[in-house]
């Protein structure tokens, strides 16, 4: 059997499934409940021990915010996990369960989640993006998940849009993510990103230019997204994907804008169809390449 396990600064989900990656079980709690990784280690072995039936588990996934020292399964110091300094995880979940852990980035878990079985199924290159309070993608290149020379690849928040923009939580200036993230414009207008995008739903004026601007950088992305990579089809996660009507049809329009992205080359764009089970689903994906 395998188990994808889904990391957030809110919600820890598991999922079990056979080897084939046919889903069984799943089970969730809230992260700020466990508190230390070692109780939401402790947790996620009593949930897998309890379901797994009498079967070996033999490989685990596990999606869990950057930065992470994937080559050692370590998460480094996530900013949305507080106090999860330095976090041995991979060794732990191994211990407590006895299979095989991966640990990987969550936004690429949700990528490869959507990639086989969610709104990329049948596609071979595909750029999956989540789009909430901060902006993080994953990239699948030629069928399979590409993930660098460091395990880093698909930062894709963290790409300049401009140069003279504001300084981001990165270091640099101008990022996707300052200049578009949920969090940075709350930041600007200050008001919360989602009373921000009902006020544009609701026609307000000052709100409505916010929400394009940020909708018109996010299509800037997609065009050297196309030119870098080229892949078939972006998929799109995330909170803001909720006021889809709002935003998808400027990312298009600036998107169509490249003279040099010729329609034939130009790919779809479609909203994310796994919501958030998009990470549990992608991991036991992982589990099974892994295994
Ligand atoms: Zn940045």
């Amino acid at each position: 059997m395998l188990a994808g396990i889904d990391l957030g600064g809110t919600q820890v989900r598991v999922a079990l499934a056979r080897s084939d990656g046919q889903l069984l079980a799943s089970f969730r709690t809230k992260t700020p409940l466990l508190g230390t990784p070692q109780r939401m280690v402790e947790w996620a072995a009593a949930e897998i021990e309890q379901h797994r039936r009498r079967e070996k588990i033999n490989s685990i996934a596990i999606g869990a915010p950057g930065p992470i020292d994937i080559e050692h399964g370590v998460l480094v110091n996530p900013p949305n996990l507080p106090g999860w300094r330095n976090v041995p995880l991979a060794s732990m979940l191994r211990r407590a369960t006895g299979a095989q852990v991966h640990v990987a980035n969550d936004a690429d878990m949700a990528g490869l989640g959507e990639y086989h079985r969610g709104a990329g199924r049948g596609t071979r290159n595909m750029v999956y993006i989540t789009w909430s309070t901060g902006v993080g993608g994953g990239l699948i290149i030629g069928g399979r998940l590409h993930r660098g020379a460091h395990g880093t690849a698909g930062e894709i928040g963290h790409m300049i849009i401009d140069p003279d923009g504001p300084l981001d939580n990165c270091g640099q200036r101008g990022c996707l993510e300052a200049m578009a993230g949920g969090a940075s414009l709350a930041r600007e207008t200050g008001h919360p990103a989602a009373e921000l995008f009902k006020a544009a739903q609701g026609g307000n004026e000052h709100a409505r230019m916010v929400v394009e601007r940020a909708a018109r950088y996010m299509g800037l992305a997609l065009i050297s997204l196309t030119n870098a990579i080229d892949p078939e089809l972006f998929v799109m996660g995330g909170g803001v994907t909720r006021s889809w009507a709002l935003v998808q049809p400027t990312m298009i329009e600036t998107l169509k804008s490249s003279p040099f992205i010729k329609p034939a080359r130009r790919p779809r764009l479609l909203r994310a169809r796994l919501g958030d089970r998009a990470g549990q689903v992608g991991a036991v994906e992982w589990a099974r390449i892994n295994q």
